[in-house]
Order: structure tokens, then sequence, then C-alpha cells
């Protein structure tokens, strides 16, 4: 956790300074959806007052989006259709019902490397909290037949979520987090916020531009110096995503065990030290560098080069760098 609050201090820092000062931006963190969460904003001469109750009704939005999808919150709605697994169909807003969609799409887009009913290896491999450990072969391999995408039947007509099997559970973690972000900038939008950064933990919804009009600037943190940046980038309106192995992970028998695990093997993934995605909307970016991740340095090169739609960055298990878009020319400096 003090990892990824100095990540966000650097990618939010970063902003001010290419803003020319900082007087013109509004700045506040909360921790919600277990993460920090950093909203900034150009006041762009509007009444302090309108500015503070905008970044109030963003933190709302998230707070919302947490209490829907939230699998920690056992009177989530995400947590009620898991719970019926193998069961029955649960109705359930349209809004859970899309996101759920969504990241069925970005399952089938990535072939089930971003796959969001990884829920009981989530479950049984605990990384994060305090009960991480190594599980044994037959639990794993228990656990990941019940990983399967094509097991969510979604009812749009109906308003249902149905998991055909008991014991399986969707975990939009690897998607709502962006969700959330791209749904606060709308909230901002429509509150006459002209600029601003949305950051959920590594998931950034940037819109319009920073004091005197100038665009954000951002960071993207070293995934073995806390303190260093890969590179800086300029942008207006985007969404990054990273997705890394050393903020949530822990180290056993000198293995490293990071919270991305690949439904394919049960294990957590490897072989990425960092994936960073930028995409115009943000639960794209956030499911995609999960996924990305996952597939490791050759399929995931491939992807980014097949979909020009997105930017990528990536830092390999062994410091070698691969880029497109605008993030071609970063070099890895010393790992
Ligand atoms: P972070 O939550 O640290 O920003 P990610 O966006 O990469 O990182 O999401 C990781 C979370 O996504 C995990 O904590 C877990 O809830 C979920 N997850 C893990 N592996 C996968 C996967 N292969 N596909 C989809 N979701 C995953
Ligand atoms: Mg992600």
């Amino acid at each position: 956790m003090s990892i990824r609050l100095i990540a966000l201090c650097l990618l939010v820092c970063l902003a001010a300074p290419a803003c020319g000062g900082g007087d013109g931006l509004y700045k506040k963190t909360k921790v919600i959806m277990g993460t920090y969460v950093t909203i900034t904003v150009a006041r762009g001469g509007l009444p302090e007052v309108v500015v503070r109750a905008a970044v109030a009704d963003a933190y709302s939005e998230i707070e919302r989006i947490d209490r829907l999808m939230s699998t920690y919150k056992p009177e989530s709605q995400l947590s009620q259709i898991n719970r019926e697994a193998g069961m029955r169909p649960v109705k359930a807003d349209p809004e859970v019902i899309a996101v759920i969609q969504d990241a069925l799409d970005v399952a089938t887009m990535t072939g089930g490397a971003f796959d969001p009913t990884v829920g009981p290896l989530v479950r049984l491999w605990g990384i994060g909290g305090d009960k991480a450990r190594v599980p044994g072969k037959d639990e794993i391999d228990a656990a990941r037949r019940l990983v399967g995408f094509s097991h969510v039947i979604l009812d749009k007509k109906a308003g249902t979520v149905f998991i055909e099997n008991k014991g399986m559970a969707v975990d939009l973690g690897g998607i709502a987090k962006g969700y959330a972000s791209d749904r606060a900038v709308e909230i901002l939008k429509a509150r006459g916020i002209k600029g601003g950064i949305v950051a959920v933990a590594g998931d950034l919804k940037l819109f319009g531009a920073g004091e005197g009009g100038k665009p954000w600037k951002i960071g993207i943190q070293h995934p073995r110096k806390p303190d260093a940046l890969l590179t800086e980038l300029e942008v207006n309106d985007a969404a990054t995503s990273t997705s890394g192995d050393y903020e949530r992970y822990f180290i056993k028998d000198g293995r490293r065990y990071c919270h991305i695990l690949d439904p394919k093997t049960g294990y957590p993934a490897s072989g990425l030290m960092s994936v960073t995605v930028l995409a115009r909307d943000s639960y794209l970016a956030d499911s995609l560098a999960t996924g990305l991740f996952v597939m490791g340095p050759e399929k995931a090169n491939a992807f980014a080069r097949s979909h020009p739609e997105i930017e990528v960055l990536m830092v390999a298990g062994d410091g070698s760098i691969s880029s497109t878009g605008r993030f071609r020319g970063v070099t890895p400096g010393s790992l």
C-alpha cells in the first residue's frame, strides 16, 4: 500500500508543474475500493464551492460503484450474484450487467487471458491480504476448473446474471477501478469542470486541460524503483492503466507471486514486470493492462501491434522494453 501511495503521489504531483504552479488546481485523496483515489481538477475560474461539490459528487459516484461491484462487500450486487452461482439467475442493475458484459468482451478479445471468473483463484491465493500463501497443486487445479467466462449468462431482457456452476465467482477487480474513473470523469464534466484527472490506484482518466490550458503531464512508474519514472507523457483526453507485479505480491523461496493470475495455469502471471495501456476509456485500459500482463511478452507484443487503437508500454521480466504508439523510444535505463 505504501508503494502504491508513492506511485500515486508521483503520478498526480507531476500534473501540477506542467500546469504552471498549482494555484489553479484543486486536489483531494480518499481511500475507496481498498486503494487511494486522487482527484485533481483545474478550477478554471469556477467558484470554490462548485469545484468542491463537483469533486465530492465524483467521489460519491466511485463509492456507489464500489457498493455495487465489490467482492469484498457481502451486500454488493456482485456478491449476491456470486452467492447464487449454480443455483439461479439474480436480478441486477443494467449498469452491473453492462460492466460484466464489457469484462466478457475483453475476455473474448484477449483469448481468456483477462477472465472475470478468476474469482476462485483470487480467493485461493489471497494475494494482497495477510493470508496469502502458495496453495497445493490439487487446490489450484480444483479452483482452476471453476474458472471459465463462458459460464456467465447475461439476460439483458430479464435483467439477470446467472453463473452456471456452483463455486464459480465473478471478480471485477481488473476492470471496476477503470470503470469507476470513467464514471467519475463524467460526473465532473456534468458539473462544469473543464479539466481533471481521476486516479483510482494505477487507473487514470484524464480530460481537458490543466492550468493555463496546458496538457496534463503524467509519469509512468518504474516497476523496480519506486521513486523513478520510466517515462513522462503529456495528454489531454485519455486513460492510462498500469498493471504490475510490484504492488500486491509476496516472495516465497526466492520466487515472486503477484496478484494477477493466469486463468490457464492457476498461478500468478510471470514474464512481465509491468504493462501500461493508454486507451480512450479507462475500463478498457484497466482490463487490457491486466490481460496483457497475463499474456506475457510475446503474445502481449503481438496483441499490441494488432491493436493500434491502444498504446502500450511493457517491461519484461528481463528488463527489456517493448512499446507502441507514443511510448516508442522509451528505454529501460538501469533496471
Ligand atoms: P490493480 O487492481 O492492482 O490495479 P489490475 O487492474 O491488474 O491491478 O487488477 C488485478 C485484479 O484483477 C486482481 O486483484 C483480481 O481481482 C483481478 N484479476 C486477477 N487476475 C485476473 C485475470 N487474469 N483476469 C481478470 N481479472 C483478474
Ligand atoms: Mg487492470
